[in-house]
């Protein structure tokens, strides 16, 4: 049975529905815990289920001194276990999802496939179940540009066809097509989708940021640990490709634009049912040799790197045409590449190894 609560969290009385509590899975990831402190600083009322996998707990006291709020709840589960998730929605009126639970490294996914889609293809479809069981209609999902594959450059809109080249992006694909399906056979569903490029950056407090637990896969957070002398050189996968000066160019979003586009989603899921596609994005490509550049200036000391072959699964360029979105949520980025690395340099100079050693010093000022 379909159960709606609809009441207004006091700063949204003005609209007609606002979900006040917000079920976050991967809440204690990256881009998981600046949604937490967006959302808290909006009133929302926060629940979180992630499995550590790729992120520590020490994350919230961080995010709720961020706040000034408590997250209401933090489950320790992986999210295929039914079971477990279903206790959650017993325990909460969860009113919307965003869900982010799930493996995000396209050329480790080409080693192992199989996980990737018994995590994110799985992982949802146990989520939409105990959604489906408890009632719960309205989902905002993270895919990912990298659906679009190697579409031979030029900035990259909704209509562009779909082209994944990796099991991460079909993992990805395949659950759009998942939710496509469950709005078509159930108007009462609700689901935006936000295809974002590579999100970047951290919390402007230096508080929170990327902090993966193994050795990072993604530029910035590599490129961090190189300036804070965790690692020696980056390697700079390829500088044969067909860009201005041959490293991979792609459309770096600043993680605090990001959830900001992930909290206004929120306030658009009542607009109208069904599966709603947006692009996220800043419009602008930067090369890798660009990004090491940029962060070079924003640390104060050059970064060491080589040039090493292409990665598997990579391709030239992603790049992003977000007009839509803003178009009908006034939703864009603000913040550019410089912005980016200065705050995941901060981030990672406060916090040189990452959470874990640094818990007795968070608030150190930078
Ligand atoms: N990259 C690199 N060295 C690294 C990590 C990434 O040269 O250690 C390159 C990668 O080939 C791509 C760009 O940096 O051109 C962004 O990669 P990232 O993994 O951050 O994001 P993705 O493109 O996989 O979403």
């Amino acid at each position: 049975m379909a159960r709606r609560n609809r009441w207004p969290t006091p700063e949204r009385a003005g609209s007609s529905w606002a979900p006040s509590t917000v079920l976050v899975t991967g809440g204690a990831g990256f881009i998981g815990s600046h949604t937490c402190v967006e959302l808290l600083d909006h009133g929302y009322e926060v629940i979180v289920v992630d499995d550590y996998s790729n992120s520590t707990p020490q994350v919230f006291a961080r995010v709720e001194r961020i706040a000034g709020r408590f997250v209401g709840a933090v489950y320790e589960l992986d999210i295929r276990d039914r079971r477990a998730l279903s206790a959650v929605f017993d325990r909460h009126n969860v009113d919307a999802v965003v869900h982010f639970a799930s493996h995000k490294a396209g050329s480790l996914s080409t080693r192992m496939p199989v996980h990737y889609y018994d995590t994110n293809v799985g992982g949802t479809t146990a989520l939409l179940r105990t959604m489906h069981d408890h009632g719960v209609r309205r989902l905002v999902y993270a895919s990912s540009c990298w659906v679009y594959g190697d579409a031979g450059g030029g900035p990259l809109d909704e209509t562009t066809p779909v082209r994944p080249g990796t099991p991460y992006a079909s993992s990805k694909w395949i659950c759009e097509q998942i939710l496509a399906d469950v709005c078509r056979r159930d108007p009462e569903y609700t689901v935006l989708c936000l295809r974002y490029p590579v999100p970047a950056g951290a919390h402007p407090s230096g508080l929170i940021g990327e902090d993966p637990r193994h050795t990072p896969q993604n530029l910035l957070p590599y490129l961090a640990q190189v300036a804070v002398g965790r690692r020696e050189r980056l390697a700079v996968f390829g500088d044969d490709y067909p860009t201005s000066d041959g490293t991979g160019v792609r459309d770096y979003l600043h993680v605090m634009d990001a959830v900001e586009a992930h909290r206004v989603a929120l306030d658009h899921l009542d607009d109208e049912p069904g599966m709603h596609v947006y692009n996220l994005g800043g419009g602008t490509g930067s090369s890798v040799l660009d990004v090491v550049s940029t962060f070079s200036r924003a640390c104060g000391r050059s970064i060491p790197y080589d040039v090493v072959p292409r990665r598997p699964g990579d391709v030239a360029e992603i790049v992003v045409d977000a007009r839509a979105v803003e178009r009908d949520w006034g939703w864009r980025s603000t913040r550019s590449l410089s912005d980016v690395c200065r705050d995941a340099w901060r981030f990672q100079r406060l916090n040189p190894r990452g959470y874990v050693d640094s818990a007795r010093r968070p608030g150190t000022k930078g």
